[in-house]
Formats: structure tokens, sequence, C-alpha cells
């Protein structure tokens, strides 16, 4: 079957957990695992990416695990059953330290908010279901008026949409979970409620003290996150275009704009996307997609998003595997037809990135071409998906293995581990003889060879044709 450019990232819960699902969801095209810590304990955690794994080891086919920070989030406290609330009605945010003063009273988590905000803010509660406006300011307490209808529970999150708040990057319970994704080694780390580069700094510092070699996926989710986009997409490795939480801080109709803006800026700079939630929402309960749905996945796939992401659909859902195959049959079918090619307009700032678009630029020129990246960190394998081959898939060997899962997150990428021989004749031979085996490429197509690592002929970064 031919490749699928498009990678498919599915969030594990209950849904999914078993082994046995775990290896469905492998054999049916899941490319990379995401737990997320808003809901795993760190005995979960390790059972699961052990399960992983032993799976992905089962089946043969390689697999990547992300962990998804909870991040700074702002979130009610325990309420006694569910409040009921009318609009006219006022309800008082305090901190948990506070007595109540107003008759409907509630504690938050965030013990600045009444520093961040100002009378007349418009606060979002649960999803964005509850509006509140916020009337008068104390120390400690936000007096607010409800704006709509709504019945509210404990621990609902709160979104602040426009409002700049100085919560720290990463929570206790954040770099806890740091521990543990250190720990286990685990391929990408996503960083929730970004709000500026010096955010994802201080995540690479802390993982280089744990000696941590996961890549950072930005998750840009809020207005703040928008507004610092190409300085956050710089610092990270990978930007997830996290629609739950944008869709509440940004208008809803400016929703594509922004998703389009992200996907544009990530090409120009050179990083990978992946575009997240409500992909396939009603998968949750039903065994087929809406037909709003398959035209948004196939809108991110003509976007040429590295990836797309399942959240409830494969955690908790009830048709998880069929999820899978719906992704994959809609990607499969869009990547036959031309992209939006944002990539056009990318920015090349170093010579490697020069050579890497020369070798793209003769892919795209030859039909029924292959490229072959021989890579040990990754960097060309990346630079040459960045560029969007027209029509050439982009296989890379490396020796190492989680460089190897790392590209599983690069759009056309095909990653295989192999050990680089002596010769760099030799290592060309044997991965272009290994794909002829995988029925990868035959006999006579051309290939384009792409590697700064073979020794030899090789030893600077260097671009062969060959004929297989
Ligand atoms: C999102 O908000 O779209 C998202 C992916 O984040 P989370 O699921 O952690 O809320």
């Amino acid at each position: 079957m031919n490749n699928r450019k498009t990678k498919i990232i599915s969030t594990l819960g209950p849904a999914t957990d078993s082994p046995e699902k775990i290896r469905e969801l492998i054999e049916a095209g899941a490319n990379i695992f995401r737990l997320n810590m808003s809901h795993a304990s760190h005995p979960w955690t390790r059972e699961v990416v052990d399960r992983i794994r032993t799976q992905s080891g089962g089946c043969g086919i390689s697999v990547a695990t992300l962990i998804d920070l909870q991040g700074p989030s702002i979130r009610t406290g325990d309420v006694e059953g569910k409040l009921q609330l009318s609009r006219g009605d006022t309800v008082e945010f305090r901190n948990a330290d506070l007595e109540p003063s107003t008759e409907v009273s509630v504690t938050t988590n965030y013990h600045e908010l009444h520093e961040d905000v100002s009378v007349g803010d418009v606060m979002l509660v649960d999803n964005g279901e509850i509006h509140f406006e916020i009337r008068r300011i104390d120390p400690g307490r936000l007096i607010c008026e409800v704006l709509t209808d709504g019945e509210m529970g404990s621990r609902r999150h709160i979104n602040l949409p426009g409002i700049r708040v100085n919560l720290p990057p990463l929570t206790k319970k954040d770099m806890l979970d740091l521990e543990i994704a250190a720990e286990l080694q685990v391929d990408f780390i996503a960083i929730s409620f970004v709000r500026d580069a010096e955010h994802i700094r201080f995540l690479r510092e802390q993982l280089a003290e744990k000696d941590c070699h996961a890549r950072i996926v930005a998750k840009i989710e809020d207005q703040e996150a928008v507004k610092n986009l190409s300085e956050i997409i710089l610092e990270s490795d990978a930007v997830m275009v996290a629609r739950g939480d944008l869709g509440i801080e940004v208008h809803i109709e400016e929703l594509p704009v922004v998703q389009r803006a992200i996907l544009k800026e990530a090409a120009r700079i050179g990083r990978k996307v992946i575009v997240a939630t409500h992909m396939l929402e009603s998968m949750v309960e039903n065994p087929v997609p809406t037909r709003a749905e398959v035209t948004d996945v196939a809108n991110a796939v003509y976007e040429q998003a590295d990836a797309v992401m399942l959240s409830g659909e494969t955690s908790v859902g009830q048709y998880p595997v069929k999820c899978i195959d719906v992704l994959d049959r809609i990607a499969r079918r869009m990547e036959r037809e031309p992209g939006a090619g944002f990539s056009r307009g990318i920015e090349l700032r170093t010579e490697k990135q020069h050579t890497v678009k020369s070798a793209v630029v003769l892919a795209n020129s030859l039909k029924d071409s292959k490229i072959i990246v021989f890579t040990a960190r990754g960097v060309l394998a990346n630079y040459a998906a960045h560029q969007r081959p027209d029509h050439s898939p982009i296989y890379a060997f490396s020796p190492d293995e989680g460089v190897i899962r790392a590209l599983h997150m690069n759009r056309g990428v095909f990653p295989f581990e192999m050990e680089f021989a002596e010769l760099p004749e030799d290592s060309i031979r044997k991965a272009i003889d290994f794909l002829k085996g995988k029925e990868k490429i035959e006999s006579g197509d051309p290939v384009v060879i792409l590697s700064d690592v073979l020794g030899g002929a090789f030893d600077t970064d260097a671009i062969l044709l060959r004929r297989a």
C-alpha cells in the first residue's frame, strides 16, 4: 500500500490502554501515542509506555510517545453538587483562604487572579459554556455577574480571552510529570498554555538538567501565544494547533484563520505542526464521522500539517480503531490532490537548508523519484520534510532509535533504523536493497540521496542521484 504522509497521533485512555487495543491502533496506523497528564497517574504512565513499546516491538512497527503536560490552567474549586446559574446572578470567585462574601461563592486555584484582570473583563468557565463579567475586584476576590444561564460543577476550567496572566510556565505537577517523562525517555513533551518563547527555553533547560532528549511541542491555545507565534515556533521543535482551548480564547470564526496562520508561520520557519481536537468528535459515540468532520480533516491534510491528533475519540470513545481508519483514508485520498504549498515561503537560514532545497528541487523534477536521507540526529530529514517534496517520499535512515521515533511526526518521512557501514557506498546499497525488499522502491527509480554523516565522499553535506 502507498505511504500515508500525514501522521496520526492517538490519545490513550480507558478505552484503549490495554495491550490488545494498543496493538490494534498501531496496526491501524497510529504513529504517535499521546498520554494526557491532566488525567494520567505515574503508575499508569509507566505501565502504558511499557505496553506501547512491547506492542510496537511485537508487531515490528515503530511508534513514538508524547507526554502532554497539563500546564498552568486556572480552575474553580469544589462545589456541592452543581450550581444552577441564571443570567444576572452574582457569583464570587475567591482565593481558598478567604471566607465567602456572597451567597454563591467558589474558590479558584490561582491566587493572583485579581491582579491580572480588570472590571468589565469577561471570564469563561467550563469549556467556555458559562460567561461572567467582572463587576468588582477586591484583594483575593472577583465579584462577577452571570451573562449566560448554566450549570457549574467542581474543578471547572477558567478561560480569560485576551488577558495576559502571570502564571508560571510549569506548575509543581508539571515538574513531577517531567520526571517521569525523563525516566521513560519519551519522544515528545507538549507544553500547555505556552505564552512566550521564554517558556520553551525554560522547559528546554529543565529537560537538559534531567538529561531528557524529548522534542518540545508548543501548544498554541490562547491569544498571547498567537501574538508571540513566530518566536514560540522558532524556539520549539513542533507546534500544536490546540483547538479545544484556542476555540474558546479566540472568537470562534477566527479559529480557521488562526489555524492557517499557524500552519503558514510554521512552514515559513520550518517546524512540525499538529492539528488537534474535535477532528472526529462525533465518533466518540458514532461509528461514522459527520461530513463536516471529514472536510475538516481533509483541510488539515490540504494545509499539509505534519500530523492530525485524536483526543477523546481514542481515549474514551467507542470506535477508536475506526477513527484511525477514517483519518488514514481521508489523508491518503487528499494527499493525491495538490496541497496548499505554504512551504514555498520557507526561510532558508543555513547552507545545509539550501543544500536540502537543491535535493528536493531535483527530486521534484524527476518522475517517481524517492529521497533517501542518512541522518545522525534527524536534522537533514527534518529539513527535507519542511520543504514538502511534491511527490517523493523521504526514507530516513539513522542508527539512533530515538531519532527514528522522533521522525514519526514529520509529514512524508518514513524512518528506519540502520547502522551505517564503513564505506558510504555500502550504506547506500544496503538502504536501497532494504527499500526494494519492502516494495518502497522499484529497480530503475531515481533516488536522490542526501547525507552529511556517511564519511568518505559524504563527509560534508552531499547530494547524489542514483537509479535504484
Ligand atoms: C486543546 O485544547 O485542544 C488540547 C489539545 O489541549 P487539552 O486536551 O490538554 O485541553
